[in-house]
């Protein structure tokens, strides 16, 4: 290691994602089911406005928080949603990524416990370390619910925070509204921050998207722009909870991000009127059709949300399993880079009919071999 690295950057690595990385770039023209972004372009309407911005220029910083008209608009949907919620303020972050960042920097002292579920969006525990916290991942296999008693045995006095992601990376699995409400509650008994990632909030495939924002105002809510508009290189992501907290985020985020790119936040804008049902419509027939195929070959937990499967790979761990498969020209997540198990592996259904169709009959061909 050389002698000027930080301790704080030894605390992780990312050698898992970069191996995958690594075996995509070697592929060529490979089926690739890992991508986890949407396969739909941006909405034109929405490219219609960042060009506009920066060519009526725009370019410049925007205030920290984000620009006005976003903030409003934002502002409003979250007052519909929580009426009650008197204590809240909302920002514009980096992504969501960015609004994750500012979230640990900003809470999570040395020691401090992280609690979420096992698997895990990638960046979770990374993040933990980061700031000197320490990840702890509650196992939620076989069916990746969010699982209050497991949340309630993994509280001790060093908890500072549990968060939740529903839908969830890598699983595509959402929590019921029971489960949401009872760790809502727990938290605000214990005196815990809740932090919930809702990315995934537009893609909801039966019934309607919970948060536990509803339970316990005092929720942390970070979401974005990057899923839901296929934006994920623009960097609009947005922030709301109490006040004092998002002051907070805000001080770091003027001494970190700056701002969310200003022409992104004018594409944004434009996004919050953009009707997303034709996509989730198709995400939906998507879900339905690998599921429906992969039923009889693999253990799979449905999944109501996001545009991932996580299946159980059939006998040798995930990892193998993946080699397997890119033998076959077929690219997949291995699931321990999301999990301390390694028994599943991902599969993102966020790909053309054709691509799924080719990778179905890939993955059948693997489940009899
Ligand atoms: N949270 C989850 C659960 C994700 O899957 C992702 C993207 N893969 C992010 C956050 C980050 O999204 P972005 O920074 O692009 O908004």
């Amino acid at each position: 290691m050389h002698p000027w690295i930080s301790e704080r950057s030894q605390a992780f690595d990312s050698s898992g994602i970069r191996r995958v990385f690594d075996l995509a770039a070697n592929l060529k023209d490979p089926i690739n089911l890992s991508i986890g972004q949407p396969d739909f372009d941006v909405p034109e309407a929405v490219k219609g406005a960042a060009i506009q911005a920066i060519e009526s220029g725009k370019n410049a910083y925007s205030p920290t928080q984000g620009i006005a008209a976003l903030r409003e608009r934002l502002g409003e949907q979250v007052s519909e949603a929580y009426p009650t919620h008197q204590d809240r303020e909302l920002f514009i972050s980096s992504g969501t990524s960015g609004g994750l960042v500012l979230t640990m920097l900003s809470m999570i002292n040395p020691g401090d416990e992280v609690i979420f579920m096992d698997p895990y969006f990638v960046m979770y525990p990374s993040l933990v370390r980061m700031c000197g916290g320490v990840p702890v991942p509650v196992d939620s296999y076989p069916d990746f619910a969010i699982n209050p008693d497991r949340i309630a045995e993994a509280v001790t006095p060093k908890t500072k925070m549990i968060l939740l992601n529903s839908p969830a990376n890598p699983t595509g699995v959402t929590a019921d509204r029971e489960s949401l409400e009872a760790v809502a509650k727990l938290a605000q008994e214990k005196g815990i921050a809740l932090v919930s990632d809702e990315i995934y909030s537009s893609f909801f495939y039966d019934g309607d998207f919970v948060s536990p924002a509803e339970f316990n105002d005092q929720t942390i809510v970070i979401d974005g722009f990057s899923k839901s508009h296929a934006m994920t290189g623009w960097r609009v992501g947005y922030v709301h909870g109490p006040k004092d907290v998002i002051s907070v985020m805000l001080k770091l985020q003027q001494y970190s991000f700056v701002c969310s790119p200003q022409p992104a936040q004018w594409g944004a804008l434009e996004a919050t009127s953009v009707d997303l049902s034709n996509h989730v419509n198709d995400y939906r027939k998507k879900r339905d059709f690998i599921c429906a195929e992969l039923a009889d070959h693999y253990e799979i937990a449905k999944p109501n949300g996001a545009f991932y499967v996580f299946p159980k790979a059939p006998c040798d761990g995930g990892a193998a399993f993946v080699e397997r498969a890119i033998t076959e020209n077929l690219l997949i997540v291995p699931g321990n880079i999301f999990s301390h198990r390694d028994s599943h592996f991902r599969i993102s259904f966020a790909a053309s009919d054709e691509t799924l169709r080719r990778g179905v009959e890939v993955l059948k061909r693997l489940a009899r071999s």
